[in-house]
């Protein structure tokens, strides 16, 4: 088949590789050109494994080397990457330094990895992409940059087949007139945004920390504050990229914003007070977009293109991927049919719905850390299920994300927001994590929603033995299968 990709993030490179290593022959559109910055950096053990199968299907190494922090760093130590173990949480309060308190400090790390070696990454976009970039016209993907696409281009190049990948550019939106589902959206949020060279450790900045299960910063780390909540991401190169997710515009241009944040949470002002921007401070109103279509006849799109919810979560990088393996097995025989797309459709919908509640859930709770702790082992459960049962037992690339048609946990982020919007008195909040508990129990895999973990969580497989029924399972079956956890 004659197949056009318009627009070359990782996502678009990376299928348009996988649809010419199948035998099609791909056209890959970009406007802009390579290297260029992106934000979307952070990735996670889905993603990883993602990576992997798509590695092993389609013979692409450098996607086996790159879902691994050692084996990156040994094969592509020019990749600019950060390292990722897991998930740190804090709760900051207006006007007063971060408060270590024993049990009762706001801080909540989830590790994703039990080692530096397996570790997930944040990819440096500029340099990821445009990797994924060389290596589809090492494959024979047709790359044509800096090319204005409209229906003509498509005709000339008499294309059997359109995949959508040009994330919020919304190609195939304008191309089909496809209304926007935005207002089925919970999530509201600006960005303020900007990478920074010199920003400080918390852990220098907040002594007195209780030791983690791996170093607070070596992660995807989340402030959360009265306005919202702020990302920061180190890069192994001393970068970091941060940006508040403000659920209102604060008044005054970005640099004011930023500083009066800065002010307000002393302990982020401590962080980020010597932090030069690598570039002008950005502000981007309302970054939601979701779409009433994500496939029809001769077309579809990748999920960035589709919709987008918050970097909560760091859900946008595994969602894709997922998606392209999605995509591939459709083109292994033959091509989609109008069946199968709208199965695609469909799908990503529920998804895009299930991100957006479950990111809404945890918007509700910012407010009181418990609650927000607690809702959070939601997404916790979902993830570590599906990575134990991917990695031990069966994958099949059409199981929903983050729960999506499973009887246990599809229904979870709907009933967790509805009772977070009611949850007002230190009685309901303590019934809210109780609940939480037992409706992850039977996929509870890892120990999560413990209170005697105090909000630190490593990766620990004798639990995950303990645990095996939840698998369905037995024990020797899993220890057998163990080495494949470490690998
Ligand atoms: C603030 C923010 C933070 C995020 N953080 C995370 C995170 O931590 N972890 C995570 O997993 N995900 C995150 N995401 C999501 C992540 O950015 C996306 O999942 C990812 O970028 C998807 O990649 P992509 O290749 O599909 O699209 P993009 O990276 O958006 O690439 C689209 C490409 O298409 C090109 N293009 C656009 N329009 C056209 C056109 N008309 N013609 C030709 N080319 C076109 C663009 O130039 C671009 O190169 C974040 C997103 C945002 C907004």
């Amino acid at each position: 088949m004659r197949v056009a990709v318009v627009g070359s993030g990782f996502a678009g490179s990376l299928l348009a590789r996988v649809l010419a290593v199948q035998g099609h022959d791909v056209v890959l559109l970009e406007r802009g050109t390579h290297p260029r910055f992106a934000i979307g950096e952070s990735s996670t053990p889905l993603a990883n494994l993602a990576l992997e199968r798509l590695a092993q299907r389609y013979g692409l190494d450098d996607c086996y080397d790159l879902a691994a922090h050692g084996r990156w760093v040994a094969r592509f130590p020019e990749l600019r990457r950060g390292l990722k173990r897991g998930f740190t949480f804090y709760r900051h309060h207006a006007g007063r330094p971060f408060a270590v308190d024993g049990s009762r400090t706001e801080r909540l790390l989830v590790a994703a990895s039990p080692n530096d070696h397996i570790a997930d990454n944040h990819w440096l976009r500029a340099d990821v992409d445009h990797h994924f970039v060389r290596a589809a016209v090492a494959a024979s993907v047709e790359y044509r940059d800096r090319t204005q696409v409209t229906a003509d281009t498509l005709k000339a190049l008499r294309a059997d087949f359109v995949v959508d990948a040009s994330g919020p550019g919304g190609f195939m939106a304008r191309q089909l007139a496809i209304p926007s589902a935005l207002t089925r959206m919970h999530t509201n949020a600006g960005l303020l945004y900007s990478h920074f060279d010199g920003v400080r450790l918390f852990s220098d900045v907040v002594p007195g920390l209780s030791p983690g299960p791996y170093p607070d910063d070596w992660a995807a780390v989340h402030h959360i504050i009265d306005e919202g909540w702020m990302y920061s991401l180190r890069f192994d190169h001393g970068v970091t990229s941060a940006g508040f997710l403000l659920k209102k515009r604060a008044a005054g241009t970005p640099d004011e914003i930023w500083h009066h944040l800065l002010q307000r949470y002393p302990t982020i002002g401590r962080l980020f007070g010597d932090a030069k921007p690598l570039m002008r401070l950005a502000y981007k109103p309302r970054i939601q977009h979701r779409l009433t279509r994500a496939a029809g006849k001769g077309w579809a799109m990748l999920p960035h293109a589709y919709a987008f919810v918050d970097p909560l979560f760091s859900t946008g990088i595994a969602w894709s991927l997922r998606a392209i393996e999605r995509l591939g097995l459709l083109f292994e025989n033959g091509g989609p049919t109008e069946q199968h797309l709208a199965r695609y459709d469909a799908l990503l919908s529920a998804e895009a719905d299930q991100i957006d509640r479950l990111v809404a859930g945890a918007y509700q709770a910012m407010a009181r850390f418990d609650l927000f702790a607690a809702h959070a082992m939601i997404y916790f459960a979902a993830v570590s299920f599906a990575e134990i049962r991917q990695r031990l037992l069966q994958d099949n690339a059409w199981s929903g994300f983050l729960g999506v048609g499973d009887p246990e946990l599809g229904g979870l982020p709907r009933a967790s927001l509805r009772r977070l919007r009611h949850a007002r008195t230190p009685a309901d909040r303590r019934a809210f994590v109780k609940w939480v508990s037992k409706a992850i129990a039977p996929r509870n895999v890892c120990g999560l929603a413990d209170p005697g973990a105090h909000g630190l969580y490593p990766v620990d497989l004798d639990v995950l033995v303990q645990r095996h029924r939840v698998l369905g399972v037995s024990r020797e079956a899993l220890v057998s299968a163990l080495p494949a956890l470490r690998a």
